[in-house]
């Protein structure tokens, strides 16, 4: 089906079909091929925060806060070999922390804080991370991702945190349509089976990290962009 425009003084054809598609969220048969699509190409997804231990996996993904979790990692080799548990931390003081993650972005924020979910962990949970969204948001400086990452990562709980990765990619190819982190959690929830909430989570962080990237997106090597709305309409008259 075929609509007429003028534009600049001409009269052009616009691809009525295509031009339907913008605009819209993916229907279920759609996100369905673009998950297959996205396992085919990475079959290997997984969290690449390194960690033991679900408080490992807590400190790790503070620490992640706007730095790469390859920095993260190069920090953790050495500092959870010296201090593997919340009672070897919290025995640090907040400038020993601060000089051991000094290399990481927003450093003293984050000594801080993650002294504060130490004393905390001590204090109310015997030292053990809660398995438990409600309890984990209650921690200081831990937040909705965190509290997703630790209990899909930690306690196989099913979960999507919304990183910068997963909220860019999932809005352009049409999984979730949203300006808000919180609203695109509850989309991607509504639009992916609870079951592949986890490793779709992975799915679109790997994807993001190595083709969907923030500033130059690698569409002509992106095996999904028939079905990625961001493409459909660049394409697009
Ligand atoms: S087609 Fe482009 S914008 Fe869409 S998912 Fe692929 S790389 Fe990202």
């Amino acid at each position: 089906m075929f609509e007429f425009k003028v534009k600049c003084g001409k009269i052009i054809i616009v691809n009525f079909e295509k031009n339907f598609r913008r605009n819209i969220v993916n229907n279920k048969k759609q996100n369905e091929i673009i998950l297959s699509k996205l396992k085919i190409m990475y079959p290997d997804a997984k969290c690449e925060l390194n960690h033991n231990t679900p408080f490992q996996l807590l400190v790790a993904t503070m620490l992640s806060a706007q730095s790469t979790d390859k920095s993260v990692n190069k920090v953790t080799e050495g500092l959870f070999k010296r201090y593997p548990e919340v009672n070897d931390f919290v025995k640090l003081s907040q400038e020993e922390l601060e000089k051991e993650i000094k290399v990481i972005g927003l450093y003293k924020n984050k000594s801080k804080n993650i002294l504060a979910v130490c004393n905390e962990l001590i204090k109310n949970y015997d030292g053990e991370v809660p398995g438990d969204f409600e309890e984990l948001i209650r921690l200081p400086g831990v937040g909705r991702k965190t509290a997703n990452v630790v209990l899909s990562n930690a306690f196989g709980v099913p979960a999507i945190a919304v990183d910068t990765h997963v909220f860019r990619v999932s809005n352009r190819i049409g999984l979730a349509k949203s300006q808000n982190v919180d609203e695109t959690e509850r989309q991607l929830m509504n639009n992916i089976p609870k079951d592949e909430w986890t490793l779709a989570h992975h799915l679109l962080i790997w994807h993001g990290r190595r083709i969907c990237e923030a500033r130059k997106p690698k569409c002509s090597d992106c095996d999904i962009r028939d079905y990625c709305q961001f493409y459909i309409k660049s394409t697009t008259i």
